[in-house]
């Protein structure tokens, strides 16, 4: 998803100095206002070929057709007009991870591999916090050009690559959500917390560093079930219930692909299936988003319809590695369905 915003821009100045309060951008509109697995197409969007974004201290005010909306707000100017594109609200990413953007491409092995492969020895480097800062300013800069202004991102094992991350969002203004990734076996040693309790309570420190802090967002991030020992689900468990007033999420994998979810099994043998490890461990509530959901069972996808979960689908690199494929038509089944979005992961 692509829109270009860089041809032609016309700057309207609204008198000598002074700085208008209310400002307005004219241009074709289009936004989106219902879902259309549930609506008729026609009653999810609204499209203006001459239309009107008014805003007033930063925040939207009305939006509309160009006459009739500049009617209503007698103060407002048009500083901005573009006249050869679409202005849509910014793209929302539901899942990636900003620490693999130095190895996107990197040849398409089964996902167990490819971690193994690529993506730990990548991530190792973000102890490193100019390495993360490099990192944090190419992937704003790319994020920003393809129109996404909000994301649900995953960070690593490294305080730095959190704060980097989180540093660059609050220079854009951009609403991010991110947090430490909790990882405490089967994994490299570079990448693995040394303890459970220390690492939930370096996530925590995280959180109350970064939550809330202008558009910045917090999430409990538990890479997924294989990465963490019982006693590092519970706790993040703990963590994210005690906080889930406050709107912090948490965000993890879920049932990618077949190796994936055999080891799951055989890791944690109590549990009914993969979704319900997190369950048992108090992972699953409204601000949980679970990435991929490929190979779900539909007890899985009635757990996380009762317990308000999101969903998020990542065609790309679904069709990239080829484990698995999203059914859009399981996740929205109008009698249990599960809020879905989309992922770049
Ligand atoms: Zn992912």
């Amino acid at each position: 998803m692509e829109k270009d915003m860089t041809s032609k821009k016309k700057h309207i100045q609204s008198g000598k100095d002074e700085v208008p309060t209310m400002k307005g951008i004219r241009g074709q509109v289009l936004t989106f206002k219902a879902d259309p697995f549930f609506h008729d197409e026609k009653d999810c969007y609204d499209f203006y070929p001459d239309g009107l974004v008014a805003v007033r201290d930063g925040k939207i005010l009305d939006v509309g057709h160009f006459e009739e909306t500049i009617r209503k707000h007698p103060g407002l100017t048009v500083t901005d007009t573009y006249e050869d594109c679409v202005i849509m609200p910014g793209f929302v990413d539901c899942h990636l991870h900003y620490v693999q953007s130095p190895m996107i491409g990197s040849y398409g092995d089964t996902l167990l591999n490819w971690l193994n492969t690529y993506t730990f020895p990548t991530e190792a480097k973000f102890k490193d916090k100019s390495f993360a800062d490099m990192t944090a300013k190419m992937f704003f800069r790319q994020i920003l050009s393809q129109g996404t202004t909000t994301a649900n991102v995953f960070a690593t094992t490294f305080a730095e690559s959190v704060d980097a991350f989180f540093e660059e969002s609050e220079r854009y203004g951009t609403r991010m959500i991110s947090g430490k990734v909790l990882q405490d076996r089967n994994l490299p040693d570079q990448l693995r917390d040394r303890s459970a309790e220390e690492s939930v309570m370096a996530s925590e420190s995280l959180m109350t560093k970064w939550h809330g802090r202008g558009r910045q967002m917090y999430a409990v991030v538990p890479r997924f079930a294989p990465t963490s020992t019982d006693a590092q689900l519970r706790l993040a468990g703990e963590l994210y219930r005690s906080h889930l007033d406050e709107g912090v999420y948490m965000h993890t994998h879920l049932d990618e692909a077949e190796n994936e979810i055999e080891w799951v099994a055989s890791l944690f043998p109590e549990a009914m299936s993969y979704t319900d490890v997190y369950r048992r461990f108090g992972l699953l509530g409204p601000r949980s988003v679970m990435a991929h959901c490929c190979l779900m069972e539909e007890a899985e996808w009635q757990m996380l319809h009762d317990h308000g979960c999101g969903v998020a689908h990542c065609p790309s690199s679904n069709l990239f590695l080829g484990d698995g494929q999203f059914k859009f038509w399981e996740a929205k089944d109008p009698a249990r369905p599960c809020r879905t979005g989309i992922g770049t992961d």
